[in-house]
């Protein structure tokens, strides 16, 4: 339906509310862009463990407020899946839950790792059962074999064991450990609820419960929230940071901050970059809804350009949509996005998008706008040629899949069908995301993966050899 990379999970964790649940509950729905497979919550009392999953999105998961009240306690973590490892199955929803030497222990990780299958398979020999097919699991594990004498040690002695990217929530009966990986891929920000404490992917997550945001969890540091108040870990590794900045293009809200950062703030100046790089002579600018609405804003200012809503994007697609029978042309990227006539009827239009990874939907846009009267299109991409996959927790196709691993931009052009077209470049991309302190992955784009990717991961090589029917 979309031709998008996916988001790879999202996470919240809630110490010291009466409500923990739901707030992680709310904090999930204001997530949900993160990841839509699954969804759950782990909660604890002090005394017990609750845990709902499921396959779905959060209302889906979470249909009654009845589950929600059984979620009991002031301790809460939740997660949004979308699965860059581990297929689409109900084993794989997280919070992981298990019952280890220190007792119960769940876990939520947005992020990938790059050496799980080797750690796996010694774990295997040593004897561990793994129950679900994710990278994540490896963690659990790696947490219930250390020899350190307490939790927070095993915590940090596993993941001194693991490379890659992770932003982690994990629950034990009373205490949030938060951590984040010494690159700091993935964001993870920390703020005060009341007298309680959250972390959350993004800080629209705080937003919606009304939490109040202090500052980020730092990369490679290990955030202890119990009786004793918050404590500060380092592990091990001294990474240059390395935050993906897809996420200032297109993964995080407009209405986020990451890495310290407005999203809006640095999207609407990818668009004001791109405008200088790449201006145009047309009569409007529209975007790709809704992910490049702030950079085609930015575009459209910088140029003054009027800025106009020439495509509407259905919200409303399930995921379980009933084709029809019978062939209608372009269905799939239809249903989704729908031309407005009377905007684009005899003029020059400037569209924005924010990447392009197989080209595939965007050309049939393009046709489509054509179709509903455009005199011209020219697109305009908030974002380098996609040539490289992702391997740190974003789904990218393989790259032969990536349409500019393999074409020029003026072959891209052809392809698509356009009258120009212009990509960000490199130097404009660093130049609009804030670079004090802060170092970004830019490996996708041609820049180098600031991790070894020490194994070639496909999904198919953590399918679940079991079937289960529920
Ligand atoms: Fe982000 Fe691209 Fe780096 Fe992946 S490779 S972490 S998507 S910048």
């Amino acid at each position: 339906m979309t031709d998008k990379p996916k988001e790879a999970c999202g996470v919240i964790g809630v110490y010291g509310y009466p409500e923990a649940a739901m707030m992680a509950y709310l904090g999930l729905y204001a997530l949900q862009h993160r990841g839509q497979e699954g969804a759950g919550i782990v909660s604890s009392d002090g005394e017990k463990i609750y845990r709902h999953v499921g396959q779905g999105l959060v209302n889906d998961v979470f249909s009654s407020p009845n589950i929600i009240k059984k979620l009991k306690g002031q301790l809460a973590i939740g997660h949004n899946r979308y699965s860059t490892t581990g297929a689409d199955q109900k084993i794989n929803v997280q919070p992981i839950l298990v019952n280890s030497k220190e007792g119960p222990l769940a876990l939520g990780h947005n992020g990938n790792l790059v050496n799980s299958r080797a750690l796996r398979d010694m774990l295997q020999k040593s004897g561990a059962l793994f129950q679900t097919t994710t990278d994540s699991e490896v963690i659990v594990h790696l947490i219930a074999h250390s020899k350190e004498p307490d939790i927070v040690s095993s915590v940090k002695d596993a993941l001194n064991k693991v490379r890659g990217a992770y932003s982690l929530v994990i629950l034990t009966k009373d205490k949030l450990i938060a951590a984040r990986d010494p690159s700091g891929f993935r964001p993870l920000s920390f703020g005060y609820l009341d007298k309680g404490h959250v972390v959350a992917s993004e800080t629209c997550a705080m937003d919606l419960i009304g939490a109040e945001y202090i500052r980020d969890v730092n990369p490679g540091e290990l955030l202890i929230i119990d009786e004793n108040g918050i404590r500060s870990e380092s592990l091990n590794g001294n990474n240059e940071h390395a935050h993906c900045i897809f996420e200032f293009i297109y993964f995080s809200r407009p209405d986020s901050r990451v890495f310290g950062e407005y999203v809006d703030k640095t999207r609407r100046k990818l668009g004001k970059r791109l405008a200088e790089e790449h201006p145009a002579d047309a009569d409007i600018v529209i975007a790709v809804p809704d992910s490049s609405n702030t950079a085609a804003l930015g575009y459209a200012h910088q140029l003054g350009i009027p800025f106009e809503l020439g495509l509407i994007r259905n919200h409303y697609i399930g995921r379980t949509f009933i084709q029809p029978q019978q062939k209608i042309r372009h269905f799939n990227v239809k249903v989704k996005f729908n031309p407005v006539g009377g905007v684009l009827k005899g003029k020059r239009v400037v569209v924005v998008e924010d990447s392009i990874v197989r080209g595939t939907t965007l050309k049939i846009l393009t046709q489509v706008i054509r179709k509903a009267g455009a005199k011209e299109v020219h697109v305009r991409v908030s974002s380098p040629p996609i040539r490289h996959p992702c391997y740190y927790g974003m789904d990218f196709p393989t790259r032969e899949e990536l349409i500019a691993s393999s074409m020029s931009v003026e072959e891209i052009r052809k392809h698509l069908g356009v009258d120009s077209l212009g990509y960000l470049s490199m130097k404009g991309l660093l130049s609009a995301v804030p670079r004090e302190g802060r170092g970004y992955c830019t490996a996708c784009f041609g820049g180098p993966y600031p991790v070894p990717v020490e194994e070639i991961f496909e999904k198919a090589q953590y399918e679940n050899p079991f079937q289960e029917i529920f």
